[in-house]
């Protein structure tokens, strides 16, 4: 009897980087610079206060500070580069788990 492989395909961006991961910005200590929206547009943008803020999936901003949005599998990369060298150190990329994958002032 031939089965049929219904298990989830995920191939991470990166060597070692999961998916399913999640970002957040802590605007209290967003500097402005707009690092993260040069490197992933899709997913940081400034709202009017001019700190950056993350979009879901519909391109919609998030504008509770905090907010969490999933992170698009083939932005992994850029994400993780804008949290690796934001300059505020303020961007969160955090596993299911909630642990931290990269970011924030640890990261
Ligand atoms: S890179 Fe960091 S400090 Fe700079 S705008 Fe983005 S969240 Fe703010």
């Amino acid at each position: 009897m031939v089965t049929e492989d219904r298990s989830p395909v995920a191939t991470p961006a990166k060597p070692g980087v999961s998916a399913g991961l999640r970002v957040r910005v802590d605007q209290d200590a967003c500097t402005g610079d707009g690092l993260c929206v040069q490197l992933a547009p899709s997913v940081f943008e400034f709202d009017v206060d001019g700190l950056a803020y993350v979009k879901d999936d519909a391109g919609e901003l998030q504008t509770t500070g905090g907010a969490y949005v999933p992170v698009p599998l083939p932005l992994v990369d850029a994400v993780v580069d804008a949290a690796d060298e934001c300059p505020g150190t303020c961007i969160y990329v955090e596993r299911p788990d909630g642990t931290l994958e990269a970011g924030g002032p640890l990261g």
